[in-house]
């Protein structure tokens, strides 16, 4: 694990994160880490772990957090926004970081519709695998394999 050096962290990270409407309470978080236990992403990518983003933007991690890929992963079902019992809103907070990460020009600015479209094609992808289980159907089943190739050959 890298060491963390105290006076590379950015002390105003946080404050800014807190003027953004909606993260208003982002510092409350008391990392009894309610949020990760029940995130669907964080259930199958070990590297994603709401609680530690937090974590990491109190502690100034400016640059860590706001390059790190981890940022796309949420899928912003929030679940974690309605268990927190510090009412963090952690579904908020992500895409205030997300937004942070576009203006201070850590990843593309089309990035942000890219996710959104990808979140929505993902979730489509979802209802016809669903819809394949309940009625098998090869049409079915060959279009979701197609949707699943087009959005593999997309390039972000
Ligand atoms: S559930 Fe809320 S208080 Fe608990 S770790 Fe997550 S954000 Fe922090
Ligand atoms: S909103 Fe994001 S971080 Fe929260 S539970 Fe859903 S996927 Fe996990």
């Amino acid at each position: 694990m890298d060491k963390i050096i105290l006076n590379k962290m950015d002390p105003k990270f946080k404050d800014d994160i807190v003027s953004q409407p909606g993260a208003e309470f982002f510092t409350r978080c008391f990392t009894c880490g309610t949020c990760t236990a029940a995130c669907p992403v964080a259930e199958v990518h070990d590297e994603y772990d709401p609680r530690k983003i937090i974590r990491m933007a109190i502690l100034g991690m400016r640059k860590e957090v706001l390059s790190s890929d981890v940022l796309w992963m949420c899928s912003r079902c929030y679940t974690c926004y309605a268990l927190c019992p510090q009412n963090v809103k952690f579904t908020d907070v992500i895409s205030i970081l997300r937004d942070m990460a576009i203006k201070e020009g850590y990843i593309p600015k089309e990035r942000l519709d890219q996710a959104r479209e990808l979140d929505k094609k993902l979730q489509s992808i979802r209802c016809k695998i669903i819809d394949n289980k309940l009625h098998p159907n090869q049409e079915n089943q060959e279009n979701v394999k197609k949707s699943i190739e087009d959005e593999l050959n997309e390039k972000w």
